[in-house]
């Protein structure tokens, strides 16, 4: 296990029509972490997650992924490392059916049966869809909730050492939104979640990375940003529900405003 497995010095990154979408990030990944990546719509969260497996290759800075210098040499190696489940399953699931969909990215990476049966077995396993049940089903007919897992264990299948999601709870129903939590954090990967879900990084997350037109405002414990709701409110975020709503209160959530316990109280 690598001790920090990603690590990001001095990171911009300009866009062909001149955006400039991220500027100047240092970052670092520590291993086995949940990290949650927040911040309004085109602050950049997209295009730094697009970095990590080298779908984007850095124009000024440097990545290290595991051991390796992202370069265009070493993007093998990156991808075996870092798995990314994009935000919309029709930009990953594209085979005829669940197994060629789970079975697409480690047959690139040269695995061949009976190891391949084997990795697609285990993959549906960790994402709870039954082998027998799911195998030979089409993607696209699946509910949300279910394709999120079918991208899932694509990725899973690959064996990466760390998995990076793009808000993966956008679009599923409670019921849906609520087993995904449950998956990620039975998951014993190092994970970095871009999301808009406040409360799923509050449930999930021991770090967050706030970030705010392409520049890192904040890292470090979920609780101390989430719990400050002048600091969110700089960059267009919400407090997370649970901490919002006084009567949801729960024990441990810090600092709600004085007035706002004042009034809970003299309602309750
Ligand atoms: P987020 O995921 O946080 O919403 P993005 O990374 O998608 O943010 O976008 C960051 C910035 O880069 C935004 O200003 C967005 O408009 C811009 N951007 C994203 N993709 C492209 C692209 N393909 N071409 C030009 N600009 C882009
Ligand atoms: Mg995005």
């Amino acid at each position: 296990m690598h001790h920090n497995p990603i690590s990001i010095t001095d990171l911009s990154y300009v866009y062909e029509d001149g955006t400039q979408a991220l500027q100047e990030i240092n970052l670092e990944i520590k291993a086995t972490e949940r990290v949650a990546l927040i911040g309004a719509n085109g602050s950049g969260k997209s295009t730094l997650l697009l970095h990590l497996n080298g779908l984007l290759l850095p124009q000024t800075g440097g990545i290290v992924v595991g051991e390796h210098k992202m370069t265009p040499k070493t993007l093998k190696e990156i991808r075996n490392f870092v798995g990314l489940v994009f935000q919309n399953p029709d930009d990953q699931l594209f085979m005829p059916t669940v197994w060629e969909d789970v079975a697409f990215g480690p047959l690139n990476q040269g695995v061949e049966e009976p190891g391949l049966t084997d990795r697609v077995k285990r993959a549906m396993a960790a994402v709870g869809l039954d082998f027998h049940r799911y195998a030979e089903r089409t993607a696209s007919n699946l509910s949300g909730g279910e394709q999120k897992r079918v991208a899932i264990a694509g990725v899973l299948a690959m064996q990466p050492q760390v998995l990076v999601l793009d808000e993966p709870s956008a679009q599923l129903d409670p019921a849906a939104r609520r087993q995904l939590i449950e998956l990620l954090g039975s998951l014993p990967l190092t994970q970095l979640i871009a999301t808009h879900d406040l409360d799923m990084a509050l449930d999930l997350c021991s770090s967050t990375i706030v970030l705010g037109q392409g520049r890192v405002v904040f890292s470090g414990p979920t609780e101390q940003v989430l719990s400050n709701p002048e600091f969110l409110d700089r960059y267009s975020l919400e407090p997370p529900l649970c901490y919002a709503r006084p009567y949801c209160q729960i024990e441990h959530a810090p600092c709600l405003s004085t007035p706002a316990l004042a009034s809970a109280e003299r309602m309750g």
